[in-house]
């Protein structure tokens, strides 16, 4: 079993130490906060209090950060992560980041002789507790190899999506499709509120016919047609508007820097915006169809 440096025991990273440390894998966790520390403690955990201390005594270092520049800070900052590891010590990035971060991280982790991933989650905090989560893996195929009895502790579907940086990209492009379908499948309920049309009647219909995608069958904005949906307990988040609005974010600046036409993507970051400023940013990110009714 492996010793693995758990940094960033957040919302998400607290649950998936759990499920490592319930596989028997031996985790010390870095937080700023005291009180993840004593949760992961309660479950047979440790602390290692800096982020260089478990680098330098762990064969695995998982990270669950809030955003490129902590991953930056605690990977290349004084004493961070690359500079303490030992040779062949497997990093893995599970925030999800900027594309060029992840890159610039892996580049400076690499020549230092360390393996590095980035493998962004899908699934929310509900994916992590129930070891369910979906990563989008990039890095070396050896890395990625090393990482499968790991991740496979914390999530039900690995895909290698090609090399650094490219679990990134997979994500931002996935989260975009998202982002959009939501504002797609809210303006539809809306208008068929308008024409007199059923919420349930649309659903049964579309469900079933070319308007059928996720945010409509897994996860529909209205309440009543999918039970488990955050529409039936009034948009308490599940995912929050404002993480939403950050990876509509991301994107656009990978498409800004990439030259990519982007322009559904650049309307739901305008819209997602304008929803969370309206100070519904910590609720769901399906709620904007509220906003959408008006
Ligand atoms: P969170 O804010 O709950 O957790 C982040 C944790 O990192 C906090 O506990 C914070 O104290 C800690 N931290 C920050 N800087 C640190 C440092 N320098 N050293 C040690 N610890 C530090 O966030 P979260 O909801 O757990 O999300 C983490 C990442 O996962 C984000 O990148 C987010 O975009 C992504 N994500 C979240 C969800 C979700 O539903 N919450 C879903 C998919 C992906």
């Amino acid at each position: 079993m492996a010793r693995i440096g758990f940094i960033g025991l957040g919302n998400m990273g607290l649950p998936m130490a759990l499920n490592l440390i319930k596989a028997g894998h031996q985790v010390e966790g870095v937080d700023l906060n005291p009180a993840s520390i004593e949760k992961l403690k309660a479950a047979g955990g440790s602390n290692a209090e800096f982020a260089k201390v478990a680098a330098s005594r762990c064969d695995v270092v998982v990270t669950m950060l809030p955003a490129g520049k902590h991953v930056r800070e605690v990977y290349l900052g004084a004493g961070g992560i690359v500079e303490n590891a030992n040779p062949g010590t497997l990093l893995i990035d599970c925030s999800t980041i900027d594309v060029e971060t992840a890159r610039e991280v892996a580049a400076a982790a690499e020549a230092r002789g360390l393996l590095m991933l980035d493998a962004p989650v899908s699934g929310g905090v509900g994916g992590a507790a129930g070891g369910t989560l979906t990563f989008m893996v990039g890095g070396s195929a050896q890395a990625f190899t090393r990482a499968q009895t790991i991740l496979d502790k914390m999530g039900k579907t690995i895909v290698h999506a090609g090399g650094p940086g490219n679990g990134q990209a997979a994500k931002i492009c996935n989260n975009m499709i998202l982002g959009i379908s939501m504002i797609a499948v809210s303006e539809a309920f809306v208008l068929a509120e308008k024409l007199g049309l059923d919420h349930q009647k649309l659903f049964d219909i579309s469900s079933k016919s070319s308007g059928q995608c996720w945010s409509m069958t897994a996860y529909c904005p209205v309440p009543g047609p999918v039970a488990t949906s955050p529409a039936n307990r009034d948009y308490q988040a599940g995912f929050t508007a404002a993480m939403m609005l950050k990876d509509l974010r991301l994107a656009q600046a990978a498409a800004k820097a990439a030259g990519a036409k982007t322009e559904l993507g650049a309307d739901a970051e305008r819209i997602y915006s304008a929803y969370a400023s309206s100070g519904e940013a910590e609720r769901d990110f399906s709620g904007i169809i509220r906003f959408i009714r008006g």
